[in-house]
């Protein structure tokens, strides 16, 4: 599968004065990352997530889901030293929903609540499960779907990049057709825009570009309580010119001439961030921790006050 088009938005929606998403944008890998946090800590967090993605091509040759979970990993562990070491953004966190087009198949890391779905014809699918409160009590029957649209605790997520020293990452792949559509997600757009509207501003777009600017447009009309980000691409059959161009340069660079081909007309966002010393990565499970001590928010020390405070 090759990667024929992409578009991407972020959005601060009409409530918050901050806008702490970050996107990345860098076929054949996305991701989307909603950071948490007081002051600028939230922003730090997700751009630090965002950024852990551009030594992609530097990876080793791990299988993609042990690859794209082993960046997660150390995207984690990149926000939660900052974290350590910088009382200004103690205690920030972020989601982080990746994709990687890899063969035939999308390869997913997924912590959080941000989301992917897959359009292929009429058929709108989400592909990631929520690691948050509400999901948990629809998954085990307490609450129904429609509940938790509603619910006042549904900003709240068990699991997190940077809370902890390590990190729970869902890595799964999932087979891609040609002219499959791919949405990655942050909250800011599925609780304002339900599944179906979503569906129906997608599918009726000329392009990406007007579908993404649709989604933003749509999740502020309902309200834009939270920062919007999505990230689109369409995928075709065939191998991959990125990773032919990887394998014909011998390394991952050469293929940033191409990128720039692929990209012509969009912007990758700008990423800074400063480089964290190098740390062995270690799993273990991150368990959905509410800090009972902590107000209604999302868990432990990242609680957020006001970003993350349900309405
Ligand atoms: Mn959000």
């Amino acid at each position: 599968m090759k990667v024929t088009d992409t578009a991407g938005f972020t959005d601060p929606g009409r409530k918050r004065r901050r806008n702490e998403d970050s996107f990345l944008i860098d076929p054949p890998l996305f991701a989307v990352a909603d950071g948490m946090g007081g002051a600028q800590a939230g922003e730090v967090a997700s751009r630090l997530a965002a950024a852990a993605f551009r030594e992609f091509h530097d990876a080793d040759d791990l299988d993609p889901e042990k690859r794209l979970a082993a960046i997660i990993q150390e995207a984690n562990r990149r926000i939660y030293e900052r974290a350590a070491g910088d009382a200004q953004v103690s205690g920030m966190g972020t989601t982080i929903t990746a994709a990687l087009v890899a063969g035939d198949g999308l390869v997913i890391g997924h912590v959080g609540d941000s989301r992917a779905y897959r359009l292929r014809g009429g058929k709108f699918e989400q592909l990631t499960d929520d690691h948050s409160l509400v999901a948990d009590l629809v998954r085990s029957g307490r609450i129904t779907p429609e509940e938790a649209d509603a619910h006042p605790q549904r900003s709240v997520i068990t699991r997190a990049l940077g809370t902890d020293s390590e990190v729970d990452v869902d890595t799964f792949t999932v087979h891609a057709e040609s002219d499959d559509l791919f949405l990655i997600c942050s909250d800011g757009l599925t609780t304002m825009v339900d599944d179906e509207e979503i569906r129906d501003l997608v599918t009726r777009a000329r392009d990406l570009e007007q579908a993404g600017k649709g989604l933003v447009k749509a999740a502020n009309k309902a309200g834009g309580e939270d920062n919007i980000t999505v990230v689109l691409f369409r995928v075709a059959g065939g191998p991959s010119e990125l990773e032919d161009t990887m394998v014909a340069s011998g390394n991952g660079r050469g293929q940033d001439e191409d990128l720039e081909d692929t990209l012509t007309g969009l912007e990758a966002p700008t990423i800074a961030a400063p480089a964290p010393p190098a740390a062995s990565v270690a799993e273990r499970e991150w368990g959905p921790a509410l800090d009972e001590e902590e107000p209604v928010s999302r868990p432990g020390p990242a609680s957020a006050g006001d970003d993350r405070r349900p309405p």
